[in-house]
């Protein structure tokens, strides 16, 4: 067979938002790196909604962001509508979001790896994945042979895709795209525990065939905040979105027919996301309520798309069609494509570390749907940090990026799916992090980008922008808490709660709720020309001085719980409360802190608990 020799440091596999980010943050880091992926016609393609951002989501495109990954960047360029979710409620739970126009989105991305120093992009079917004993060593592309000591897998919802529209089944990755089956059986040859999952998205519809009269219009924030930090002079054109809602007929028809929908009929017997539950999913599982929102998004600037957020299904055409027409605004509408659901394999990803590198084979990554998630963010965010990973790997640098818990949604949702495993598409969310006033999409950068500097995966630009910024925070904090005004200073500047005899400095006046930023420009002039983000910074740390206090000391009592260190004899069969297969796991790895005892297969919370409280005890 003439086979074709190539070699890189890193080959990654799949070019969606896991691929994309993998590939630019293994080249950033100095890995001659490849990516690989069916058509590059389809790079960074958006399978579901045409958003980025949310709850918890937007946060963690800021954390890639801080990383110098390139999500942010490319939705501030060709972002249609922009909003801050959550504004009226505390920063812990805000969170950006924005709508999409699609095409350029991926039109964007694809210019920007194809310029990408040190990336090379090759579009092909990764049929096989080649190992020597338990290290992999490269991929097989119909009879080319590529080697790399790292290989990272995003290959989303692709692995034996098999699409739903009703009785109908279609072999597929995704609409229209074919399904990559070599991947699964070698990964099992490996040893590796797959599973399956399945998600759904909702049809497209023709704009021109919908009355938005009878629909309620939702306009973008005024000004719009971007999702990146390197972002300036931010004013974007933006579109409004239009939100309608299901009738009591809606739900009539869709109930009548339940036993055509896959989902209820057996013919789908993998796990969905329960917070992203199809049409009919949710009329079963809110039987009391008689409408549910749709969102009209447009996916394009000047496209005729919409994606009619709300309503994904697996029910058959002609019930779509009936149940799309009894909703208000949509009577006459016109059906670009069919809603389906799709099922795919996935790997159980307590066979990773949190590198995202697996346990059982030395330099093969996975990220993003392949480990279980569901959003282009959680898949960014995986394949940012499996990209770094392994060409620190391949390129022999003795460090990791790894974030614990405190750190960033990044750990929070590393450690959640490679200690807790999933038993539906994982998704992040603020109520997953416990340390969420900490971890807040503002300080992202504060948070994250000095670590990134570290292990060479921030690039020169970011680096020197975020020096200035942490330059100017310190001198500013230096300042400020070596300026205390007493109480008749107070008073006589308008700060009518100083009757309490305290001296305070300018932050600690943010305590009180009616004191405004601008007062405290007042009162002293050098706050007023500070930067933006700097005096935001700072605001955020004087009003919730008394939350984040609080909040820094379980983190530091979490930190010293993870670095707590495991005697080499310790005698698990004398810990109360764990199970004979736990004690078999501990002895047979042993490991050595509390932090790596989490991170076994198969360990459970309460585990952790029990080893925690004897080692206490012991002290
Ligand atoms: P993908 O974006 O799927 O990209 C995988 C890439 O790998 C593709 O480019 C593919 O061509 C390539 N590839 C695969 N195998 C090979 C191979 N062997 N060789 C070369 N290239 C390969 N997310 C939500 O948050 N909410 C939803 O409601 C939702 N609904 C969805 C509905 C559908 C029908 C689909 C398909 C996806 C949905 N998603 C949803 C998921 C969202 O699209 C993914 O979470 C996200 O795109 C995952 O990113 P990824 O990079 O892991 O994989």
């Amino acid at each position: 067979m003439n086979q074709l020799q190539m070699s890189y440091d890193v080959i990654v596999i799949g070019a969606g938002h896991a691929g994309c980010e993998a590939a630019a943050a293994s080249a950033r880091t100095g890995a001659k790196t490849i990516l690989m992926t069916h058509h590059l016609d389809t790079i960074a393609s958006m399978s579901c909604n045409p958003a980025i951002g949310g709850l918890g989501k937007g946060t963690l495109v800021r954390e890639i962001d801080a990383l110098d990954g390139l999500m942010g960047r490319v939705i501030d360029e060709t972002g249609i509508q922009f909003r801050m979710l959550n504004l009226s409620k505390g920063p812990a739970v805000q969170g950006p979001r924005a709508q999409a126009d699609k095409e350029k989105y991926q039109a964007r991305m694809r210019e920007i790896l194809e310029h990408y120093p040190n990336l090379t992009l090759f579009e092909g079917d990764v049929g096989d994945l080649i190992f020597e004993r338990d290290h992999i060593v490269g991929v097989m592309v119909g009879d080319k042979r590529f080697e790399a000591p790292c290989v990272v897998v995003t290959s989303g919802t692709f692995l034996n895709g098999v699409m739903h529209i009703g009785e109908e089944q279609i072999q597929g990755g995704r609409w229209g795209e074919e399904a990559s089956f070599g991947i699964t059986p070698a990964l099992k040859r490996m040893g590796l525990n797959l599973g399956r999952l399945k998600t759904g998205t909702p049809a497209r519809l023709d704009k021109n065939s919908i009355d938005f009269s009878v629909c309620v219009r939702q306009e973008g924030d005024c000004p719009p905040q971007p999702f990146s930090f390197l972002t300036e002079d931010f004013n974007p054109e933006q579109v409004p979105c239009y939100i309608t809602h299901t009738t009591p007929e809606t739900h009539r028809i869709i109930l009548d027919n339940l036993h055509r929908a896959p989902l209820y009929s057996g013919q789908i017997q993998s796990i969905g996301p329960r917070y992203c539950p199809s049409i009919e999913d949710k009329l079963v599982r809110f039987a009391g309520r008689d409408s549910h929102h749709i969102f009209l998004e447009p996916e394009t600037r000047g496209g005729i798309s919409i994606y009619p957020n709300g309503i994904s299904t697996s029910l058959p055409k002609d019930v779509q069609e009936a149940f799309l027409r009894t909703i208000p605004g949509l009577e006459n509408v016109r059906i670009l494509r069919y809603a389906y659901a799709i099922e795919y394999d996935y790997v159980d990803p307590r066979e990773l570390k949190p590198t995202l590198e697996t346990k059982k084979i030395h330099g093969l990554y996975l990220a993003g749907q392949i480990n279980g998630t569901t959003g282009y963010e959680e898949a960014a965010g995986q394949g940012l940090i499996a990209g770094v990973n392994a060409a620190l790997k391949a390129t022999g640098k003795d460090k990791d990026l790894v974030f614990d818990r405190t750190e960033g949604y990044l750990g929070v949702m590393v450690d959640d799916i490679t200690t807790l495993g999933v038993d539906e598409p994982y998704r992040l969310f603020t109520s997953r992090a416990e340390y969420r006033l900490t971890l807040r999409a503002d300080n992202a950068d504060l948070r994250l980008t000095p670590k990134g500097i570290d292990v060479g995966c921030v690039g020169k630009e970011r680096q020197e922008r975020f020096m200035r910024k942490k330059t100017c925070l310190d001198s500013i904090h230096g300042q400020i808490k070596t300026c205390y005004y007493t109480p008749s200073e107070l008073r006589r500047n308008g700060f009518k709660s100083a009757t309490d005899g305290q001296r305070r400095h300018l932050l600690e006046l943010l305590a009180w709720p009616e004191t405004t930023w601008k007062d405290l420009c007042r009162l002293n002039p050098i706050l007023a020309d500070l930067p933006n983000d700097v005096a935001e910074q700072l605001e955020i740390e004087g009003r919730y001085s008394g939350y984040l206090m609080r909040q820094q000391a379980d983190i530091d009592s979490f930190r010293k719980d993870e670095g707590l260190k495991i005697p080499e004899g310790l005698d698990y069969d004398k810990i109360g409360g764990l199970s004979a297969e736990i004690v078999g796991r501990l002895k047979k790895h042993r490991p050595a802190t509390i932090g790596a005892m989490r991170h076994l297969t198969g360990i459970t919370p309460a585990a952790v608990t029990a080893v925690i409280s004897a080692l206490k005890k012991n002290k």
